[in-house]
C-alpha cells in the first residue's frame, strides 16, 4: 500500500504508528498515513517558532514573501491534476469538482501573494504636537491550522495563504479521514523555496489536534470543522490564550419566492445541496419555498434529484459520489429515519445506495408540518434537503432565522426591493441572491452563532493574522517635562 509522510521542519518523516486511509468509493483501505505523535507535534511547532524568528523568514521583505507564494501558486497549478486525483481517491469528492476547485486554489494563493506587500500600517494624527505616532502591522506568530476532510486544499489555502502573506508560520493538521491531498501538498510546498519550518503538515486524530492547539507557542488557531470540536479548541485556548477563527457548520436557508426564475432556482438548489454529496458547510439544506409554487418546484426538483448520475468519483460523468466515511452515511440514514418517524414526508431517496462504498442518494424530506423535525435543526453533511413552506415575506424571514447557525443563505426573487429587504433581514455571513455556492478569494467568508466567527478570504483575513504595534516617537529636543504626569 502507498505510504505518505508528515512534513516537519522541511523534512518528510514516517510516523511511529500508521493508520489506513479508506477509499470511500469501495470501502477498501488504499494507503497508509503516519499518525503524528506528541513529540512530532512539538517538533513541528518548535520548527515553526524558530522559522518565525529566523532572519531567513522574518528578515524577508513582504514582496519577497509574495514572490514565494506566487511560486507556490504556479506549482499548485502545474500539479493540479495529481492533487485532484488524490483528493478524489481519499475523500470520494467527484473529480469534476476537485479538478476545477484545485485549479482555483492556485488563484487563492496568487491573491494572497499579491496582498503580501499591501498589508499596511497607519500614521495617526495624534493630539500631541511633539509626537509622531504610527501603527506597525506585525504577524501574530505561529498559527495552528486544523481542517476537516472536505475540500482540504481549499480550506487550507484560506489559512496558509493569508498567514504566510502576513509573515506568520503554520503547523497544519490534516483530517485523519482523508489526509492524502494535504500530505502531497506538503511535497509541492517543499519545492517552492520557503525556509524550513515555515509550513509543517501533520496528520492524526483529535489527540493530535488537541496537542497542537494547546501548545504554548501557538498564537492563533484557524479551525474549520464542527461546533463540538470548536468547543474543545476554545477550551484549549484557555491554556495558551491563542486567538481563534472558527469556520463551523450550517443549516443554510434557500428561499424561493413565487416570482423567482424557477428553472434557475431549481438548478441552484440542486447545486446547493447535492453537489459534493451535500458535504459542504454552505449546503442550502433548508428549502424555504412559497406555498403557491411549492408543488411545482418540488416536482421539478424531484425529477432532477432522481436523474442525478451517481457513480465512481473518478469518472468525469459522475455528479454525486460517495460520502467520505461509513459514519457519515450511517448518520444520514439515521437522521432521515428519525425525521420520517417525527412526521416528515420522504419525497425521494432516504436509504443508502445498494453498492460498495458509502453512497447516499439525493434525498428530499417535506417537513412543512413539523417545524421541529431533526432534519431542520441538525446538520446532515450529506445530500439531504428539508423543505418548509411560507406564505408571506415576514414568515420567510422568521423561518430563515430560526436556527442557531448563520453561515450562508440564498434568496431567489425577481423583485429588487424585496431582495434588498431580505439581504438586510437574514442573519448569516453570506447572502447569495439569484445564485448559490459562489466563492472567490476576494470575498470574505464566515458565519455567526454556531457557524463560528472570523472571516476567511479577502483583505480582512490577512489582517486577522497580524497585530498592531503602536510606535511613539518624540520629536522635541527640550527636556521631558514633569515626569510625574502622564503625557
Ligand atoms: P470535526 O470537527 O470532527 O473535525 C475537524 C478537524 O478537527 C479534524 O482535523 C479533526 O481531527 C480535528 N479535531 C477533532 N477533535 C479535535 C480536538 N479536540 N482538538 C483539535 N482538533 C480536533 O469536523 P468534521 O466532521 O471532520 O467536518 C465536518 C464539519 O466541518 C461540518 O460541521 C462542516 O459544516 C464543517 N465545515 C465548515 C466549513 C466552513 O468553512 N465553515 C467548511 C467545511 C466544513
Amino acid at each position: 500500500m502507498q505510504r505518505f509522510q508528515n512534513y516537519i521542519d522541511g523534512t518528510f518523516r514516517d510516523g511511529d504508528t500508521w493508520f489506513d486511509s479508506v477509499d470511500p468509493a469501495t470501502g477498501v483501505a488504499w494507503a497508509q498515513m503516519p499518525e503524528a505523535s506528541e513529540s512530532d507535534v512539538d517538533q513541528a511547532v518548535v520548527a515553526a517558532d524558530r522559522a518565525f524568528n529566523s532572519p531567513d523568514w522574518a528578515g524577508l521583505t513582504a514582496t519577497a514573501r509574495g514572490k514565494l507564494l506566487c511560486r507556490l501558486a504556479d506549482l499548485i497549478a502545474e500539479n493540479a491534476p495529481r492533487l485532484a486525483e488524490l483528493e478524489t481517491r481519499d475523500t470520494g469528492k467527484i473529480i469534476r469538482e476537485t479538478s476545477a476547485q484545485i485549479a482555483y486554489v492556485a488563484d487563492y494563493y496568487r491573491y494572497y501573494a499579491g496582498l503580501a506587500d499591501k498589508i499596511e500600517g497607519a500614521h495617526l494624527p495624534i493630539d500631541k504636537p511633539d509626537m509622531e505616532v504610527w501603527l506597525r502591522r506585525e504577524p501574530v506568530g505561529v498559527v495552528a491550522a486544523i481542517v476537516p476532510w472536505n475540500s482540504q486544499l481549499f480550506l487550507s489555502a484560506v489559512k496558509i495563504g493569508p498567514a504566510l502573506a502576513a509573515g506568520c508560520t503554520v503547523v497544519l493538521k490534516a483530517s485523519e479521514e482523508a489526509p492524502a491531498p494535504m500530505l502531497e501538498f506538503a511535497r509541492i510546498f517543499d519545492q517552492a523555496g520557503f525556509p524550513n519550518g515555515v509550513l509543517n503538515v501533520l496528520t492524526g486524530g483529535p489527540a493530535v489536534g488537541a496537542a497542537l492547539t494547546r501548545h504554548e507557542k501557538i498564537a492563533h488557531v484557524a479551525f474549520t470543522g464542527g461546533p463540538e470540536t470548536a468547543r474543545h479548541i476554545v477550551r484549549n485556548s484557555a491554556e495558551n490564550l491563542a486567538s481563534t477563527s472558527l469556520e463551523l457548520g450550517g443549516k443554510s436557508p434557500f428561499i424561493v419566492f413565487e416570482d423567482a426564475d424557477l428553472d434557475s432556482a431549481v438548478n441552484a438548489q440542486v447545486s446547493g445541496i447535492f453537489a459534493a454529496s451535500g458535504q459542504s458547510c454552505v449546503a442550502g439544506s433548508r428549502l424555504v419555498v412559497q406555498t403557491s409554487i411549492k408543488d411545482r418546484f418540488l416536482e421539478q426538483l424531484k425529477q432532477k434529484a432522481e436523474a442525478v448520475v451517481i457513480g465512481a468519483p473518478d469518472d468525469m460523468r459522475t455528479e454525486v459520489g460517495p460520502l467520505c466515511t461509513s459514519q457519515q452515511r450511517d448518520r444520514a440514514t439515521d437522521l432521515v429515519a428519525r425525521s420520517v418517524s417525527q412526521g416528515a414526508q420522504l419525497i425521494t431517496g432516504g436509504k443508502p445506495v445498494d453498492r460498495a462504498g458509502y453512497f447516499f442518494p439525493p434525498t428530499i424530506l417535506d417537513c412543512s408540518d413539523i417545524p421541529n423535525a431533526d432534519s431542520l435543526t441538525h446538520e446532515f453533511f450529506g445530500p439531504v434537503l428539508s423543505v418548509v413552506s411560507f406564505d408571506t415575506e415576514d414568515e420567510a424571514i422568521s423561518i430563515a432565522n430560526d436556527t442557531r447557525f448563520g453561515l450562508a443563505s440564498g434568496v431567489f426573487t425577481q423583485n429588487l426591493t424585496r431582495a434588498h429587504r431580505m439581504i438586510r433581514s437574514i442573519r448569516a455571513g453570506i447572502v447569495w441572491v439569484n445564485t448559490y455556492r459562489a466563492v472567490s478569494p476576494i470575498a470574505p467568508f464566515g458565519g455567526h452563532g454556531l457557524s463560528g466567527h472570523g472571516r476567511e478570504g479577502g483583505l480582512q483575513a490577512a489582517l486577522d493574522y497580524t497585530k498592531t504595534k503602536s510606535v511613539w516617537l518624540r520629536t522635541s529636543d527640550d527636556p521631558i517635562p514633569d515626569p510625574f504626569v502622564m503625557r
